[in-house]
């Protein structure tokens, strides 16, 4: 069967000078003749969230000098793309009118922050989604000075969450009724619907965000919904990458990628999409694709099922991807007193969880002696706080000789589904490092095979990379 419906997000900077917008017109032109129903979704202007944020920031602090300056550089952002790309004078003073009384409506919100000298997590949602409530402005006026037909709303329309501001979870059933009946009257029409990345609401209608980098999470909500054949994520860079290419000149864009593998690229660090998108789009068997808005013509990354890692192996391709999440401190826990003691591991994490810390990596030696864990470097004291806290006891009676950690050290990951039933992969990766002198603080698999992580010192982290980069078969 023919393919329908296509669901395309655009990311900041996709969207985020006059020259992007001139790439999306045609990238939407184009897809509208391949695809009878397709549904474009924005983030905000490149750099607008960070400045909303930190205006609210600001403004919690008591502080709305700075306001005026922001002010200036978001009106000029939207204001010089709509001079360039909105033809007709009414339209186009309209799209800056809209804009204005947004931007009013920041300075509003930042003042009545001020003077509380708080921002609530919901005052925080109100100003973080108005970057998306512009952009969505701007380029659906853009796409129509085109000439493409084209409704653009904000998707508090069809996205319903629940109330957990600034990581809105959504609620898939009354979402799935919204988007049926606000999406496809305009797609059976041959109408484009334009809406915004990020944010949805209540059902109260009080406007929500789905967490930082989450427009890719809207496209993934929408697409599943609806649902669409495929997902497009536009973005700046050709698609994902066997490692970041600052480490390694030798980098390559990978043309397909597994979920599995994906998952835990985002997981650790590569920040190419948002974690949360790969599970509904899988759940729903949708196809999803990376692509760069820069280099349109370059078939991106897919992503596809996970097949039998045999046939990966098969190919000679065990190790796909190499990471590394920068600034992270291993803590460890030890003590002989600790030998077949339950529940140490238990109170262990859940002291952490009470600093609402979160734990990329976990190894136990099998002597029982010592749990060994990685956390982020800015929660460190919290955590060796609260720690040493909850085992106060033990500590005094010598079962736990000490909580201690290391100085900053990074976690880097090897991904690929071939090395599940692939033996000598870990030798392969721990031989790798040897010889290259990069010495390997913990290690740790994931059940899944996917992955192997080892923890090095934060100088190592290049050299790490680079080595087991050429472990990459190319
Ligand atoms: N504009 C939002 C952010 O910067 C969402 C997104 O771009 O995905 O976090
Ligand atoms: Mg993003």
């Amino acid at each position: 069967m023919a393919k329908q419906t296509l669901v395309m997000k655009f990311g900041g900077t996709s969207v985020g000078s006059t020259k992007a917008l001139t790439k999306v017109i045609d990238i939407v032109r184009d897809a509208r003749k391949e695809y009878p129903r397709v549904v474009v979704i924005t983030s905000a202007m490149a750099g607008v969230t960070d400045l909303l944020l930190e205006c609210v920031k600001q403004a919690a602090q008591g502080s709305v000098d700075g306001l005026s300056h922001s002010e200036a550089i978001m009106k000029d952002i939207h204001f010089s793309t709509a001079d360039d790309l909105i033809q007709d004078e009414k339209l186009r003073d309209k799209t800056k009118q809209e804009i204005d009384t947004l931007i009013l409506s920041l300075i509003d919100l930042c003042k009545a922050v001020a003077v509380l000298a708080e921002a609530s997590p919901r005052a925080m949602d109100a100003v973080a989604s108005l970057g998306e409530r512009m952009s969505v402005r701007l380029l659906g006026a853009v796409l129509e000075s085109a000439g493409l037909k084209i409704k653009a709303f904000e998707s508090t329309e069809l996205i319903v969450t629940n109330a957990h501001f600034q990581n809105a979870h959504p609620d898939f059933k009354a979402t799935t009724e919204k988007v049926h009946s606000v999406l496809n009257p305009l797609l059976d029409e041959g109408i484009i619907p334009v809406t915004t990345g990020f944010i949805g609401a209540t059902p109260d209608g009080v406007i929500t965000t789905l967490g930082r980098g989450g427009s890719d999470y809207s496209a993934a909500i929408i697409g599943s919904t609806l649902p669409a054949d495929e997902v497009w994520i536009w973005t700046d860079v050709d698609g994902i990458m066997t490692t970041d290419p600052r480490i390694v000149k030798e980098a390559k864009t990978l043309s397909e990628i597994t979920y599995s593998e994906i998952a835990e690229l985002a997981y650790y660090g590569a920040k190419v999409i948002h974690p949360k998108t790969i599970r509904p789009l899988v759940e729903a068997g949708i196809g999803l694709r990376i692509c760069n808005t820069f280099n349109p013509s370059h078939p991106g990354t897919r992503l596809i099922a996970n097949v039998p890692s045999d046939s990966h192996a098969r190919n000679g391709q065990v190790v796909k991807a190499v990471t590394a999440i920068r600034n992270q401190r291993l803590v460890t826990i030890e003590g002989r007193g600790m030998l077949g003691v339950p529940g140490v591991a238990a109170r262990a994490f859940t002291a952490v969880a009470s600093t609402k810390t979160s734990v990329p990596l976990i190894t136990q030696a099998s002597s029982e002696q010592s749990i060994c864990f990685a956390v982020p470097s800015e929660s460190a004291a919290s955590v060796l706080n609260a720690l040493q806290a909850v085992f106060a006891g033990e500590i005094a009676d010598e079962d736990i000789d000490r909580v201690w950690m290391t100085e900053d050290v990074s976690i880097i990951t090897v991904v690929g589904v071939g090395m599940r039933h692939t033996p000598g992969v870990a030798g392969q990766v721990f031989t790798q490092l040897g010889n290259n002198k990069a010495n390997v603080l913990a290690i740790a698999q994931g059940s899944s095979e996917v992955s192997i992580s080892m923890v090095v010192a934060a100088a190592d982290t290049e050299l790490a990379v680079r080595s087991l980069h050429e472990l990459i078969v190319k």
